[in-house]
């Protein structure tokens, strides 16, 4: 369709006007270089994931002119990123550092506070400062991507020795999907625990160093996390207290090989064994990886769409007669693991035994090696992401619902968003579960209720560490009919309600939902809240950055009616 190009109404940061709002850019324009200033006054075209706009939340669920920034920056160096901080404590400015904005199904590169300055640090922030071959560590700008990354080591000579612990999809920003406590599929599947030192801009416009490097010339930065004294960094991750310029990250050694296989388990019930079954597995990291368990219907909406599998759905979830019939058509379990032993041949193969081994108990239960698998499946994609090979397969899933399917391109472009009337939405409800079939199939059976009295379908995965699981669960919507999203907030926030009323919080949230999870975390009267806010308010005094950021609100926003 065409571009829609029509200028738009700003939407100034509280408390400024168009004059205040004007002088504010005049001296952000003096202090950046006035091309890296943009203002945000274009229209609000949704692009897609290859085109993240920074205009607006892509796959917005409230309003999708709400969560809007006023104007977008573009810093070139950490000394950028704290001449910009310091001018919004003159201006009592909110900014909202984003690494490179996709954040999918959370709000994509939206600021929680309409008008904010969006810092999009990855446009010029973007290199790989450096790699130790032998170490196994890099140290990364926030613009550096997962296939940016990917492709960086393979022109360094190291693709085949040094592995990137990919997400779902490449597209992500490294530092940015570690920030937000982001999960991939390797044995380095939990990214955090794989960062290793960190600078830091804070909310005066210092900069701080973290671990090691927090020694001039220290030798070991990318080497030991924890450095001396009180150990900091996770209050960067899910936080507002600080924008962080550069991340060291383990990389993981080629082990020698990979074994990606899938489990399929037939029926329904199956679930509770399976999860016990490996639950042990876990513990004991025979399975050293970050498996998934997923409802077979998400895999088949990686085939195909609703429609095509029953074009009589008239927009209702799919009930249980006809879900067994895609199973069937698809050759699909109920429940589809995807999992991979690490390490060469003659150690994976034996290892495979007894993992079957272990599940042999279970009635119809399925093995399936690549080579036992049809060209088509996605097995394939699986096995690459196990190897540290991103992909973007991921996106088809998409089509399920009339309205998606633009995913099939393998060209991975930032550009300014395009208008794209196929993109549907998505939101994603992420509570954490014990590695145990009764809390797995409480969480379902609850979440299959809730998504489909709102008429959605349950789309569920379970991808497993050692000691819990994070269940995502993902609410698609079409765009085009407005109260399917005003059905999607509604539902997520029934889903919060009830998970926390059986003692499951989730472990990340969209924007939109950041104050209804940080609600449920409410042990002695709001203790941690407290202590968050009492952080907040001794290191950002005008309450500048990323006000709301995982519930947590400054003191100047607090008791005036920001949480939604
Ligand atoms: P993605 O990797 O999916 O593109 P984003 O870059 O959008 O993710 O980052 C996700 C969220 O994490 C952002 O909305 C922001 O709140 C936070 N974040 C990302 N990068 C930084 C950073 N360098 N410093 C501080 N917060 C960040």
């Amino acid at each position: 369709g065409p571009v829609d190009t029509q200028k738009r109404q700003v939407t100034y940061p509280p408390n400024f006007t168009q004059e205040t709002f004007e002088r504010a850019m005049g001296d952000l324009r003096r202090t950046l270089g006035a091309q890296h200033v943009e203002i945000n006054d274009g229209p609000l075209n949704d692009g897609n994931y290859y085109h993240v706009p920074l205009s607006h939340d892509g796959y917005a669920v409230l309003e999708k002119d709400y969560f809007v920034p006023s104007a977008i920056a573009c810093p070139g160096s950490t000394a950028d990123v704290q001449a910009i901080v310091k001018w919004a404590n003159r201006w009592v400015f909110p900014l909202w550092p984003i690494s490179v904005g996709r954040n999918l199904g959370y709000g994509g590169s939206a600021p929680r506070v309409p008008g904010s300055l969006v810092i999009d640090l990855g446009r010029r922030m973007n290199k790989v400062l450096a790699v130790d071959e032998k170490a196994a560590n890099c140290l990364l700008q926030p613009g550096v991507t997962y296939i940016a990354l990917y492709e960086e080591l393979k022109r360094r000579g190291l693709g085949d020795k040094l592995w990137v612990d990919v997400p779902d999809l490449g597209g992500g920003s490294v530092v940015g999907n570690a920030l937000d406590r982001g999960v991939g599929y390797t044995p380095y599947g939990d990214h955090f625990a794989q960062h290793c030192g960190m600078e830091v801009v804070l909310a005066n416009g210092e900069v701080v160093r973290l671990g090691m490097d927090s020694m001039p010339g220290s030798k070991t930065g990318q080497c030991f996390q924890y450095g001396y004294g009180p150990y900091l960094d996770g209050m960067f991750t899910q936080s507002n207290y600080g924008i962080v310029t550069q991340m060291g990250m383990f990389l993981m050694p080629n082990p020698g090989g990979v074994l990606p296989f899938m489990i399929s388990f037939k029926n329904k019930d199956d679930l509770v064994e399976a999860v016990n079954t490996l639950q042990p597995m876990m513990a004991s990291r025979l399975l050293g990886n970050v498996p998934s368990l997923r409802t077979g219907m998400w895999d088949s909406a990686v085939y195909n769409s609703k429609e095509h599998y029953w074009p009589d759905h008239q927009g209702r979830p799919v009930p249980e007669e006809i879900e067994l019939e895609i199973l069937k058509k698809e050759d699909l379990g109920y429940w589809v693991f995807y999992g991979a032993l690490y390490g060469p041949e003659d150690i994976t193969r034996p290892q495979f035994d007894i993992v079957k081994s272990r599940f042999k108990h279970i009635k119809d239960v399925r093995f399936q090696l690549r080579e036992d698998a049809p060209a088509r499946s996605y097995l394939h994609d699986r096995a690459a992401v196990f190897a540290g090979v991103p992909t973007f397969r991921e996106l088809a899933w998409h089509q399920w619902i009339p309205n998606a399917g633009e995913v099939r391109s393998s060209q991975l472009v930032c550009a300014p968003a395009e208008p794209s009337s196929r993109v549907n939405r998505q939101l994603f409800f992420a509570p954490i579960s014990g590695v145990s079939g009764s809390d797995a199939r409480a969480q379902v059976d609850m979440c299959k209720k809730i998504t489909n009295k709102y008429g959605f379908d349950y789309l569920g995965t379970f991808y497993i560490g050692q000691r819990e699981m994070h269940h995502i669960v993902t609410i698609l919507w079409d765009r085009s009919k407005p109260e399917q999203r005003i059905a999607a907030d509604k539902c997520i926030r029934e889903l919060i309600r009830s998970h926390a009323e059986l003692g499951y919080g989730e472990y990340r949230s969209h924007i939109a939902t950041a104050d209804d999870i940080m609600s449920t975390y409410n042990w002695n009267d709001g203790a941690f809240r407290k202590l968050c806010e009492q952080l907040k308010d001794s290191l950002d005094p005008n309450g500048i950055l990323q006000p709301g950021r995982s519930g947590v609100w400054p003191k100047s926003y607090r008791g005036q009616g920001w949480e939604i």
